[in-house]
C-alpha cells in the first residue's frame, strides 16, 4: 500500500493525530474515529464495529455510466439469493438510490440509540444521505472531515444487524468518500468498477481502478454497463456505445471481468419509477446479466 499517500491525505483532512492534536484522548469527541494513543497508528481512524462479511465498493470513473443502477440491482440480486444485504449510498452530494428504490421522502428513525436503516425487503436495508435532507433539491456542502464523520455514523450507529454484504455506492471519481470508507469499514473485499464500453469511459475506469489499487484495495472486477441495445422492434442488437471495452480494460489491468449488462429501457424506467426491476423482469436477459455479474462477484469475494 502507498502509505505516504494515505497519511498526506489524512493530514489534509484534519484527522487528528497525536502531535498536532494536543488533546487528551479520554473524552475527546473524535475518539470513536481516532487511535492517537499508539505512535505508529497516530491519526489512523479506528475500524467501525459492524458485523459484515464482505464490504463491496461500487465505483466508476465518471458519472452517468450506471454505477447506482448496478449497485441497486446487485444488492437486489444478492438479497434475492438469500444473502443479508446492506446498501449504503455514499454519493453524499447526489444521493439517487432512495429515488431508484421508491423511498423518496422517507426519514430515519432512532431506536434505543441506534439509527434504523430503511428496510427494502426482508434481507435488504438501505441508508442514504437523502434520508437526512429536507428535500431532494437541497445541496450538501461538506468538506472531507464532515463526510468522514457521516460515514463513520452510517457504519457504527446504524443497526444493520449481521450482514453478508454491504454494497457501497460511491460517487464517481477518486474522492473523500472512497478514502473514508476504506479507512473505516472492516472486511473491505475490494471494488467493483462500472464502466460503459466506449473509450472515454474506460479511460476513466482505468483511473478509478488504479486509485483503488493505490489504496491497497483489490479490484474485484469490472462491469460493462450499457453494453449493446436490443432493438425492441426487430430484436437486433445495436452496439450503441460499442462493446468489449470493459473486458479489454479488465485484461489490461489483470483483474476479473464480471460481465456486461445491456441497455434496457425497462431498467431505466424501473429506476425512474422507483420500483425494483427484478419484480417484473426476472426472466429477462437483462436480469440474467445482472444475476451473472452477482454470481461472479460472490465467487470472487468468497475465494479467500
Ligand atoms: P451513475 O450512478 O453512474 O451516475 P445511474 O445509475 O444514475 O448512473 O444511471 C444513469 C441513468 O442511466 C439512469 O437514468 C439509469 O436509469 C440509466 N441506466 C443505467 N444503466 C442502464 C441500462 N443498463 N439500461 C438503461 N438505462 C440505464
Amino acid at each position: 500500500m502507498d502509505t505516504d499517500y494515505e497519511f498526506d491525505t489524512m493530514a489534509e483532512r484534519n484527522v487528528p493525530n497525536e502531535e498536532e492534536c494536543g488533546h487528551e484522548c479520554e473524552g475527546c469527541p473524535s475518539s470513536s474515529t481516532c487511535e492517537s494513543a499508539g505512535a505508529k497508528t497516530a491519526g489512523l481512524p479506528k475500524k467501525a464495529d459492524i458485523d459484515v462479511r464482505h464490504v463491496v465498493l461500487v465505483l466508476s470513473g465518471k458519472g452517468g455510466v450506471g454505477k447506482s443502477t448496478v449497485s441497486v440491482n446487485l444488492a437486489y440480486a444478492l438479497a434475492a439469493h438469500g444473502y443479508k444485504v446492506g446498501l449504503m449510498d455514499l454519493d453524499i452530494h447526489g444521493p439517487n438510490i432512495p429515488k431508484m428504490l421508491g423511498l423518496e421522502g422517507q426519514r430515519l428513525t432512532i431506536l434505543g440509540n441506534m439509527i434504523e436503516p430503511i428496510k427494502v425487503t426482508g434481507n435488504l436495508a438501505v441508508i442514504s444521505m437523502a434520508f437526512l435532507l429536507p428535500d431532494s433539491s437541497t445541496p450538501v456542502i461538506w468538506r472531507g472531515p464532515m463526510k468522514m464523520t457521516a460515514i463513520s455514523q452510517f457504519l457504527s450507529e446504524v443497526d444493520w444487524g449481521p450482514l453478508d454484504f454491504l454494497v457501497v455506492d460511491l460517487p464517481p471519481g477518486t474522492g473523500d468518500e472512497a478514502l473514508s470508507i476504506i479507512q473505516l469499514a472492516p472486511n473491505v473485499r475490494g471494488a467493483v468498477i462500472v464502466t460503459t464500453p466506449q473509450d472515454v469511459a474506460t479511460m476513466d475506469a482505468m483511473k478509478a481502478a488504479k486509485f483503488v489499487k493505490k489504496l491497497g484495495i483489490p479490484v474485484i472486477g469490472i462491469v460493462e454497463n450499457m453494453s449493446g441495445l436490443v432493438c425492441p422492434h426487430c430484436k437486433e442488437e445495436i452496439d450503441l456505445f460499442g462493446s468489449g471495452g470493459g473486458k479489454r480494460i479488465a485484461g489490461e489491468l489483470g483483474v476479473p471481468f464480471l460481465g456486461s449488462i445491456p441497455i434496457d429501457p425497462d431498467l431505466r424506467k424501473a429506476g425512474d419509477e422507483g420500483r425494483p426491476f427484478i419484480i417484473r423482469s426476472k426472466d429477462s436477459p437483462t436480469w440474467k446479466a445482472v444475476d451473472h455479474v452477482m454470481e461472479e462477484l460472490v465467487t470472487e469475494v468468497e475465494k479467500e
